[in-house]
């Protein structure tokens, strides 16, 4: 039997439209219009189209969007005077400081200048550590996304094996808090880890984020488990000499497809669900510095 393939795109227009319809909502109710800055320095294309993609779906969701695109020769004394200026801003609910930056600045610095009340990529280091001890806080939008679509394919996660394969700080470090906090039994693995194959043979969830392409074979899974593949790697298309790249994930999906019980596709499955998540941080971040509920229609 196949796998059911997780329309993560689908899941994501819903993220989306609920964030759109908690915006509306609160302004009428409290003339509250939240707002995302994003800051780019330098001219990396495929960080251009991040930014753009991000503030249109800001637009889209009848936020407000503040874009600083920045030339690759600002300093980082600058960049960091900027931060500071949107953290004092009121109409400035979220940054975003699109990441990587330009090899004479420090990122962390330039990530921990951001108050952490509108961090909504989750990045500083109060986010970080809020986020091990259970407190209120903004979630990494990609581990966010992993965690809701398995969550939508599975159910309660309670007591299932879960492993990581990825210790980043960006995917693999925050999607193992958060399914530790989902009552899963988590296993970190990274590039020392030894038996690989053994520790996904176990996995009931298994979230892949690696950055090596098709290294997890079908082989390894786990006969009906749920596999969230959140690797992005660019590979030469079918069409040889025609230059053209195409996408695919970390798992071998087409041997995967056939043991696992669900499985997100690459792309079309965790990517879109990170812009998705960062509107409702978004709306989330603008809430919590109004004093206004959460709408519960965002839990997830
Ligand atoms: P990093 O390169 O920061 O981390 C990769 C992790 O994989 C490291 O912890 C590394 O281990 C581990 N690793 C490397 N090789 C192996 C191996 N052979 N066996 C086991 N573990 C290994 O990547 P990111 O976490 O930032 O991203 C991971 C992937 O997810 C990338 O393809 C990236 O493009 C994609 N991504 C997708 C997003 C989306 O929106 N869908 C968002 C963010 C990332 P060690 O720590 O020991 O070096």
């Amino acid at each position: 039997m196949t796998a059911r393939i997780i329309d993560g795109k689908a899941f994501a227009v819903g993220v989306r439209e609920r964030a759109g319809a908690a915006v509306a909502d609160l302004k009428a109710a409290h003339g509250l219009k939240p707002g995302l800055a994003v800051v780019l320095v330098g001219a990396d294309p495929a960080s251009q189209v991040y930014v753009r993609s991000k503030a249109k779906q800001t637009v889209e969701a009848g936020m407000a969007s503040f874009e600083h695109l920045l030339p690759e020769a600002t300093s980082e004394a600058d960049l960091i005077a900027l931060v500071e200026r949107l953290n004092a801003d009121d109409q400035v609910h979220g940054i975003l400081v699109q990441m990587p930056l330009p090899k004479h600045m420090d990122e962390a610095k330039v990530v921990n200048t951001i108050h952490p009340d509108k961090d909504v990529d989750g990045l500083t280091a109060i986010s970080a550590g809020r986020l091990v001890l259970g407190q209120d806080g903004l979630v990494p939008c990609t581990p966010r996304g992993c965690v809701m679509l398995a969550k939508d394919a599975v159910g309660d996660l309670t007591g299932l094996n879960a492993l990581v394969i990825g210790r980043s700080i960006l995917v693999g470090k925050p999607v193992a808090q958060l399914l530790l906090a989902e009552n899963c039994t988590v296993t970190t693995a990274h590039s020392r880890s030894q038996d690989l194959p053994g520790l996904a043979r176990q996995a009931d969830i298994l979230i892949a984020a690696v950055g090596r392409e098709r290294m997890i074979k079908g082989s390894w899974i786990k006969p009906g488990a749920t596999v969230i593949d959140v690797g992005i790697n660019r590979i030469p298309a079918p069409e040889r000499g025609t230059g053209k790249m195409r996408l695919v994930g970390d798992v071998a999906f087409d041997e995967a497809v056939e043991v696992a019980g669900a499985i997100t596709p690459v792309p079309g499955g965790v990517g879109p669900m990170t812009v998705a998540c960062l509107m409702r941080n978004t709306v989330i971040a603008a809430c919590q510095q109004a004093g206004v509920d959460v709408p519960t229609s965002l839990d997830g």
